[in-house]
This record gives C-alpha cells, structure tokens and sequence, in this order.
C-alpha cells in the first residue's frame, strides 16, 4: 500500500516538473522522448527517473559524464573546495586554477601551454575565434559544414546545421568547407580511391570564399553533434598544410572528443598526429561542473590584445572539479579502458549491423560510436522515424543512449570512460531487443 501510495505521489511530482517545464522554460530547450524523463539521482553508470526505474546511461549527459555519475573522488574534492574557497573571480590568483592549467599544459599535444577558462564549449570555441583574429591580424574563418559549435551568435554561424542556424545568423568572416563525412561523401566519391578530395575543399574555400587568408580553421576531430562523423586517417593532416599555407591557426574543437573519450590519447587530434595551435575543450573535461577551456601555444595567447574577462571562468571549484576528473582518468588508466572497452562495443555493434538492415553505418572512436540508421542501405534514405522509435524502445529496456546528425537519424552511444564488458554485455543486449521491436 505505502508503495502505491508512493508511486502516485512520484506520478504527480512527475506531471509537476513536466507543467513547470512547458510553462518556464524556453520551449527551444527541448527532451528526448514523447513523455520526457524525469531525472532525480544517479550514480556511476546509473540514472534513475522520479519513479524510481534505474537506467544505464550510455549518453553521458552528452559525452559529458567521464567517470561516472557523482564520482565520489570527484564530488569530494569538490565538496572540501566549496568550504574553503568557492569563489574569486579571476581578479585574484589562486592555487586550484594554476594547477589546473599546469596540468592542461601537460596533458595536451605539442606546445599547448596557456588556458583561458570559461563556462562552456560555446564560449571556448568564441574565444579561440577572437584570439586567432587578434593573433593572425586576418579575419576570415573556416569551418565544416555538419559541423556544431554552440549557441551564441558566433557559435551559431559556426555550426553548420540549418536547425541551429534560425537565429538571425550574420556569418560575416567564415565559411564553411564540406565535411570528411565518408558514408555521404558530398562530393560522391569513394575512400580510399577519392584521394581525400574533401581535404583539398578547404583549399578551394579559402581561395573562393575568402579574402586569400585565413585567422583559423576550426573543426571537430570527429563531428559530434554531426552524428559522430570520423575523418579518414590523412584528412587533418593535409589540411594542417593547406591552413598554414594561408597563414591561418589551427583550432581543434574537442569539446566532445577531448580527456579521453576517444581511447588511448588525451585529445582526439592525438590519433591524426598534428599539433594543432589551439585546442578547446568544455563537456567530460570535469564530469559535469561547468566549465570551458581555450588553450593555445604560448606566442598564440600573448596575441590576445585589450582586456577581456570570465567572471567565472576558472572558479575554484570548478578548476578543482576538472583537476580530479584528470586524475581519476590518469589513476584509473581509463584512456586504455576506454580504448579496450570502446573496441568490444564496437565489436557488438558490427554484429548487431549484420543482423539488422537499418543500421547503415557504425562509426566512431573509443567509447564514442555511432550507429547510422537508413531505410534502405543501397540508397541511405535517412531513417529519424525508427531513430526517435528505437530511442523509446531503448529507453522501456531500461537504457538511455542519444541521437545526432542532420538528419536525426544517428544513434549516439557516449558512456562513461570507466564502464566494463558487462555493461557493454547489458547495453547491446538492450539494443538488440529494441532494434526487433522497431517497425
Ligand atoms: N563544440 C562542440 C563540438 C559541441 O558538441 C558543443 C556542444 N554540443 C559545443 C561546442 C558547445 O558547447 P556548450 O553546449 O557547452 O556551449
């Protein structure tokens, strides 16, 4: 009876949150889901909604949640740190930041030495603009299309997705190359025997679309949000040439992609052996605390002119927050586990291709794969009807994973970086339940 009783009062709290939702918050912030769920705690690879039904999370609060749900290292660094000191602003130096930053200087690639802190990947990918403009003296930017940035207005012209881009978009300054998207090569040709052609198209978009010199060119070493699209092997490597060609810095948007997620390397441009000049980071880089990084080679962010300033950015707790969640990484040598794990998912999905026709594609890095579903796979017509289906399906099974691409028909599977076979075991056979189900 007390259960009953508790689970129409779980019911109504439900609804409330649901109400509250429809009538205070911009309706552009939409949920997953035709009856959205309702989360109220979490634990490690775990997330339970108001009623009490328990989920594996296999989306990671967007590729956000590194170590686990409320990692208790992670929480109790932060809990210490919010009794002694929890906020400055950056007009005071203090330990936690420069230590977060001398540990940044370490772990990323090449001569990447100085951060700007900041709030979210949105404001890290804003600043890597302003610094290459200030720092080259050019202006024009180039991005990918399939591409995805964050919600500012620059961010926004960045992001090349028109659902993202109805925001009164003024993209003065960037251009938008075509992406390395193998499986609907835009320009209709076939790896390897293309000749990576879609490398040489930021070439041909810097001499077409701009003024003959570049302040950057920034991308995703795999495009996120894009529906985790993996450049071939040469891709970056050629267009680090073609960038310094036309004067421009190279920025390597690892929002998604950085602390890890793509298994062995700290950063995703790591596995396309360039050095890039700046990198930007924000999401798993502290386990869910907001936070967003711009870090450049020295000479690149003494570039920067005037003044500017994050009130937030670099807060002691967050700084702290993403420290622990660095060390965890390093401690639990979670960059192998995500490595050897990420290949035994990637192992599973291939099966689960093989026995259904509508996933297309299977692709990505580390713990970081994605499924591309089609109704036919002779013609890739885009399949976003069995997408949102199998998502719910998912979801009655008891497993939460995430959708992207232009079409909205890629599933996105993003876990934390410290999960076993088992869950994988448990996660797959979820999904292979829910793909039958799915008409
Ligand atoms: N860059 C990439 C690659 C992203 O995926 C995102 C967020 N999805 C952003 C930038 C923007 O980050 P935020 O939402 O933290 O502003």
């Amino acid at each position: 009876m007390i259960q009953e009783v508790d689970k129409a009062q779980a019911e109504l709290e439900r609804k409330e949150v649901l109400r509250k939702h429809k009538d205070y918050i911009f309706p552009c912030v939409t949920n997953y889901y035709a009856e959205p769920l309702v989360a109220d705690h979490a634990k490690a690879q775990y997330v339970w909604d108001i009623e009490g039904k328990r989920y594996l999370d296999f989306f990671g609060g967007i590729l956000t949640i590194s170590v686990g749900h409320c990692n208790p290292k992670v929480t109790t660094k932060i809990k210490e740190q919010i009794d002694r000191l929890q906020h400055t602003s950056t007009v005071y130096p203090n330990e936690q930041i420069v230590a977060l930053a001398e540990k940044l200087a370490q772990i990323t690639p090449g001569r990447l030495q100085k951060s700007f802190f900041c709030n979210s990947g949105t404001e890290a990918d804003e600043t890597a603009v302003m610094l290459a403009r200030m720092s080259t003296g050019h202006f024009d930017v180039v991005a990918l299309r399939h591409g995805y940035s964050g919600h500012s207005l620059l961010a926004k012209s960045l992001t090349a997705h028109a659902p993202y881009r109805r925001a009164g978009i003024v993209s003065v300054g960037i251009s938008h190359a075509v992406s390395p998207y193998c499986y609907r090569c835009p320009l209709h040709l076939t790896y390897p025997s293309c000749g990576v052609a879609c490398a040489y198209d930021v070439e041909e978009t810097i001499r077409t679309t701009t003024s003959g010199s570049i302040a950057a060119f920034l991308a995703e070493t795999i495009q996120g949000v894009g529906g985790f699209i993996v450049p071939p092997r040469e891709y970056f490597k050629i267009v680090f040439t073609i960038v310094k060609k036309y004067g421009g810095l190279f920025v390597a948007d690892e929002v998604q992609t950085g602390f890890g997620r793509t298994g062995k390397k700290w950063f995703g441009i790591e596995h396309w052996q360039v050095e890039p000049d700046m990198i930007t980071g924000a999401k798993g880089m502290a386990n869910g605390t907001p936070v967003g990084l711009c870090i450049a080679t020295p000479e690149v962010a003494d570039g920067f002119k005037g003044m500017t300033i994050s009130t937030f950015g670099g807060n002691p707790v967050t700084s702290v927050a993403a420290r622990a969640t660095i060390e965890v990484i390093e401690e639990d040598k979670l960059l192998d586990n995500c490595d050897r794990v990420g290949a035994y998912l990637r192992k599973k999905l291939e099966a689960l291709q093989e026995k259904y026709p509508l996933i297309g594609d299977v692709r990505g890095m580390g713990l970081m794969q994605g499924l591309e579903l089609v109704k036919d796979r002779k013609t890739k017509e885009p399949a976003p009807e069995a997408t949102v289906q199998l998502m719910e399906r998912c979801r009655a099974h008891g497993l939460l994973i995430g959708k992207g691409g232009l079409f909205g028909n890629v599933i996105r599977i993003s876990p934390p970086l410290n999960i076993n076979e088992s869950d994988v075991d448990e996660a797959v056979q979820a999904m292979d339940k829910s793909f039958a189900e799915v008409k």
